[in-house]
């Protein structure tokens, strides 16, 4: 399957993507993490991205699609992917649904998860990482032990756009700039909206049975 998640900063999109990646077997690509990978090991790529990531700012649309195109050469992507945090601009999709096309494919369906601004200034606030790529809450989704991964036991930390300011500033970008994607893929009849409060394994039921369904 080709899919797509959709929604704001926070809204649960990487922790379903997860989940969905694992249940339905396909790739899940997130150009937030290939960034932060980037950032971590030092490369040009990760030099240019930090300065717009750390302002809560978008990464320019051409760096961004080369980085997908070259992600989406790989075999693995063979069977389909979901896509975590791409596209995130009109021209972003617009240069996805050509690129995919002469691959004679397409997007199969955008998974919208809605949450209110408060709930989600709230959330990324108290998110904390590990660098496995699991994240957790301090008060929704908590390690067994303060500080350390539940699966790896490397200590948790929080992503610097986390920080309050630049949470704001994302959140207004994703307004802007993000999402008219909704009527963009409202328009090809690709939607299926969720309620991104939900507790996490209801949505991620949902989502699957709405994928079933289709
Ligand atoms: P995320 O982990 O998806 O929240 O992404 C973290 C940051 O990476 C974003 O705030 C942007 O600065 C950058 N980024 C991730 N995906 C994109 C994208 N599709 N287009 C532009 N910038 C992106």
């Amino acid at each position: 399957m080709r899919l797509i998640l959709l929604g704001p900063p926070g809204a649960g999109k990487g922790t379903q993507a997860t989940v969905l990646s694992e249940t339905l077997k396909i790739p899940h690509i997130s150009t937030g993490d290939i960034f932060r990978a980037n950032i971590k090991g030092g490369t040009p790529l990760g030099l240019l991205a930090k300065s717009y990531i750390d302002s809560g700012k978008l990464v320019p649309d051409d760096v961004t699609i080369d980085i997908v195109a070259n992600r989406l050469s790989d075999e693995d992507c063979a069977s389909g992917f979901i896509m975590d945090g791409f596209p995130r601009t009109i021209p972003q999709a617009q240069m996805f649904d050509e690129m995919l096309g002469k691959l004679d494919r397409k997007v199969e369906a955008v998974i919208n998860i809605i949450a209110d601004d408060s709930i989600i200034i709230k959330r990324l606030s108290g998110r904390r990482m590990c660098s496995c790529g699991k994240t957790y809450h301090i008060a929704n989704n908590p390690p067994k032990v303060e500080g350390k991964c539940d699966v790896c036991n490397s200590s948790l930390y929080i992503r610097d756009d986390d920080k309050e300011e630049t949470i704001k500033e994302r959140l207004k970008i994703y307004h802007e700039q993000t999402s008219p994607l909704v009527d963009y893929y409202q328009k090809k009849g690709l939607i299926l909206n969720f309620d991104g409060t939900k507790p996490i394994e209801v949505t991620t039921r949902e989502i699957l049975d709405s994928l079933n369904n289709k």
